[in-house]
């Protein structure tokens, strides 16, 4: 597979709106989407600084993988996002390479990435999600 570079760090904040102003007016880094994605229960802004993304996640529904893991671990880095270039040939190396994986088809993420998560188990103890952009329609 080719890994094309560190696409974004998803961090998992209680508030959304307590915490983007750290990002956006100390760091100054541009606020370049605010996204939910329902079926993830979650929350999304994120913050481009040209060379890597911060993915602020926001559980918006109690059961969701957020809140169970701020239930668990309190607000911090959630995990990494990297940038393949073709996430289908990626799940399909991964699997057979035995490694464990959350989704093992792409699903649609925050700004029309296609993404498929690692488990922690498998890449020492990180959560690593993979993301492909999608080419323009
Ligand atoms: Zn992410």
């Amino acid at each position: 597979m080719k890994i094309v570079g560190i696409e974004h760090v998803g961090v998992a904040v209680n508030s959304i709106n307590e915490k983007a102003a750290f990002w956006e007016y100390i760091l100054k880094i541009n606020r370049t989407a605010t996204e939910t994605v329902a079926d993830q229960g979650v929350s999304t802004a994120i913050f481009d600084t040209g060379k890597g993304k911060i993915e602020l996640l926001e559980a918006i529904d109690p059961n969701s993988p957020i809140a169970k893991y701020i239930s668990k671990r309190g607000p911090g880095i959630h995990h990494i996002c990297l940038e393949v270039e073709d996430i289908t040939s990626a799940i399909k190396e991964l699997k057979e390479n035995d490694i464990s994986l959350i989704n093992e088809t792409p699903t649609r993420g925050v700004e029309g990435y296609l993404i498929a998560f690692i488990h922690p188990r498998s890449t020492g103890g990180v959560l690593v999600e993979l993301a492909q952009k999608q080419k323009p329609q």
